[in-house]
Formats: structure tokens, C-alpha cells, sequence
């Protein structure tokens, strides 16, 4: 494959952004009321490239919920502390094929596993982050945000509210893998930085960078920082090649060959392991929760700069 030049980067982007500026479908995510008034007319597109140059688009410094690409990386956290051998025992590796919020997950698989990119495994990952309470948690979750992002990440107030009030369903999966001997610390407390987490403000160039770091083999390509083992990386790629997407993973995969992950406050990031990493903003959603010009733009650029990893030409 030749090597992806800056021109190339650039005019991808670029088109990109007005293929699909005006694309319709797709709704804001409305079960947690702060998100339904987001304006669903932002969209912003940034590129990050594993030596750091960030190429951006649109509304890349408008912020907004990261919610569930904060997955991502409380599990780079939880696997810089226990390791992922750990991770595929205690929590799970393999895709659920369900919704992000499935009780069914959990159900249905025998050994109770599920994985750390849905909303069941995520508040168990958060449970397996090693501190002696809450308080040191959030600020060792806090610290690994803020390498990964190159800036320490607010936390949108408003949301976070917004998700506690609402969180009830997410409570129930919590305990219900409790019950099975499948979750690590106080429930409530860990379901908290979990919503906490999925609250973070973040814009398009923040993502890009973050995604960034797992693009550059651990290290903030910007900051030039290393922030998580390298041998983690692949670990923390290949569960958003299972479960990045939810029910529409494979969906995602076939049609990108890249890693992907989504968030319903209408991000995704979209990984290309030792060349760049990809971030698109925009909220209105599929019905698996999936950003719909966030997976167009992506799957374009992925496209127009030969960056699928399962095409070997
Ligand atoms: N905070 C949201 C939730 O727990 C995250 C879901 C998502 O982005 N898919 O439901």
C-alpha cells in the first residue's frame, strides 16, 4: 500500500464533509433528555495521523457527550492495571450481537460474559480499575483521559444529571451482573463513574487525538506522550472489531474493515493501527445508536485512502 499523503488526507476530509453535510436520516438519541437538543445539524470531521498532524472540518470544536467512546478507554485504564488475559476472563472479548444496553447479554451467555464496549461490561470494567475508592478512581480515570486527549476533558454538568436521572436500566444490568460474581467493586458507585465518564465533553479534534494514541501504538501523537502499553493497543482494537458498533458491528466492519467506535451523543472514532485515526460529529442516529453521517463520512475517507486492513492491495 503507498503511503497516505497529507494532500490526500486533506481533500478526503474535505469531501467528506460536503458529501454528506446535508445526508438525512437518523434521529438524536432521546432517552436521555439533555442529548434530544443537541442541534442535529453540527457535524465536524477531524483526522488525526500517528505522527500528529490533525486535519479538521466543520463544527470540530463544538463539545458533546463522548458517552460511549469513553468505553474505549476506561478499558485502556482497566488493562493497564490488570492486564488482557484479565479482561477476556473477568469480563469478556467476545462480540453479544445485542443492543449496547441488552439485560439479554448478560442472559443468555452461560459463562456471564460479555465485553467491555457495551453498557453491561463497560460499568464492569469500571468496577476492575484498581484505587482504594471512588474518589481515586475518577482522579486516575481523569489523569488517562487527559493523556489520551492531550487537555483535561470537562465533564458536561447538564448531561451528567441528565443520564443520572435516567439511568435506572443501566442500575439493573449493573446488579444483575453483580449477582453473577461478575462485578468488581461498590455497584452503585462504579454505575456513577461510569455516567460520569459517558459525560465528558469532547470535540471532534479531542477524539481524533485519542483515537490518535491508539492509532500510534500507545503514544499521543500530538504530545508525544505514552500513555498505555503498546502491546494494549491491539487488545483494546480487536474489541471494537467485535463490539464497537453493538448490533451492527459486523455491518460496520464489512463494509470499512477498520476498528470502530460510536457514542449516542453522535461521535465515532474509527482506528487505522501505525498510519491515523478518524473522529466525525454529528448526533442524529441509526436505531443501533450509531452516528448515520458519522459512519458515511468515515467509511469514505476509509475508502478514498485505501484504509481497510482486511483489503491487501
Ligand atoms: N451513557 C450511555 C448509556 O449508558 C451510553 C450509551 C452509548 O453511547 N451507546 O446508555
Amino acid at each position: 500500500k503507498s503511503p497516505v499523503t497529507e494532500a490526500a488526507i486533506r481533500s478526503a476530509v474535505n469531501e467528506a464533509y460536503e458529501k454528506y453535510k446535508s445526508a438525512p436520516g437518523g434521529a438524536n438519541a432521546s432517552y436521555i433528555p439533555f442529548l434530544a437538543d443537541v442541534d442535529p445539524k453540527l457535524y465536524g470531521i477531524a483526522v488525526c495521523t500517528a505522527d500528529g498532524k490533525v486535519y479538521e472540518v466543520g463544527d470540530t470544536k463544538y463539545e458533546f457527550g463522548i458517552e460511549s467512546i469513553s468505553k474505549v478507554f476506561v478499558l485502556a485504564l482497566a488493562m493497564e492495571d490488570r492486564g488482557p488475559e484479565a479482561i477476556q476472563d473477568s469480563i469478556g472479548v467476545n462480540a453479544t450481537g445485542m443492543p449496547f444496553n441488552s439485560v439479554l447479554a448478560v442472559e443468555l451467555e452461560p459463562a456471564r460474559a460479555v465485553n467491555p464496549l457495551v453498557n453491561a461490561g463497560a460499568m464492569a470494567t469500571n468496577s476492575f480499575v484498581k484505587a482504594p475508592n471512588s474518589a481515586a478512581k475518577w482522579t486516575r480515570i481523569d489523569d488517562i483521559f487527559a493523556k489520551f486527549a492531550g487537555r483535561r476533558l470537562p465533564v458536561i454538568d447538564k448531561l451528567y444529571a441528565s443520564e443520572t436521572a435516567t439511568n435506572q436500566h443501566n442500575r439493573a444490568i449493573a446488579w444483575l451482573l453483580y449477582s453473577y460474581g461478575r462485578f468488581y467493586d461498590n455497584v452503585d458507585e462504579s454505575v456513577d463513574l461510569y455516567t460520569k465518564a459517558c459525560s465528558y465533553g469532547t470535540n471532534t479534534r479531542d477524539l481524533a487525538v485519542m483515537a490518535g494514541t491508539l492509532a500510534n501504538n500507545g503514544i499521543n501523537p500530538v504530545t508525544k506522550e505514552r500513555v498505555i502499553k503498546a502491546d494494549h493497543c491491539p487488545k483494546i482494537l480487536a474489541t471494537m472489531i467485535t463490539e464497537g458498533l453493538y448490533d451492527s458491528t459486523g455491518d460496520w466492519v464489512y463494509h470499512t474493515g477498520v476498528p470502530g467506535k460510536s457514542g449516542v451523543g453522535g461521535g465515532i472514532i474509527a482506528v487505522i493501527p501505525g498510519k491515523l485515526a478518524i473522529a466525525v460529529f454529528a448526533p442524529p442516529l441509526d436505531k443501533a445508536g450509531n452516528s448515520v453521517k458519522g459512519q458515511l463520512a468515515a467509511k469514505y475517507i476509509v475508502d478514498k485512502l485505501g484504509l481497510n486492513l482486511l483489503d491487501g492491495r
